[in-house]
């Protein structure tokens, strides 16, 4: 069986909601680098998604759907970017109570997360969910 990578991605919980996705659509769908990636990240070039060959097509669509019902619902409230993740804590005690979160397949998405700008940096608990791309950058200065 050909197994080829459709995506990599840079933390665990991203990979897992993706192939929780994929699998409910009955996509037959694998990590790989997982566990060396959850430890250190970046070191390994990120986590990939493979998917059989004869999957591949049908696989970047469902992906790319993915991505778009997900920006749909999130713009960053300092930038208006919808370059928006969902990423574990930078804090070593959080990264380590997400990863027995996953391995004991407690939660998915385990509360020690934020949402991420990957254009400016913002940083919040919840998701964003202003659509209004017209903030007043000066007035909103808040969740720090
Ligand atoms: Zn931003």
């Amino acid at each position: 069986m050909d197994l080829i990578t459709v995506r990599t991605f840079q933390n665990f919980i991203s990979a897992h909601i993706a192939l929780t996705k994929l699998r409910s659509e009955g996509i037959e769908c694998y990590l790989k680098d997982e566990n060396l990636n959850t430890l250190l990240p970046n070191v390994f070039g990120g986590i990939k998604l493979m998917v059989k060959n004869d999957d591949v097509s049908k696989v970047i669509g469902l992906l790319n759907q993915f991505d778009e019902d997900y920006r749909s619902n999130a713009v960053c409230p300092k930038c208006g970017s919808h370059n928006i993740e969902l990423v574990p804590k930078p804090n070593a005690k959080s990264m380590i109570s997400a990863i027995l979160s996953w391995l004991f397949l407690a939660n998915l998405v385990p509360s020690e997360n934020i949402y991420r700008c990957s254009n400016c940096g913002y940083e919040s608990n919840t998701l964003p969910e202003t659509v209004n791309a017209n903030t007043d950058f000066s007035s909103t200065e808040s969740n720090n």
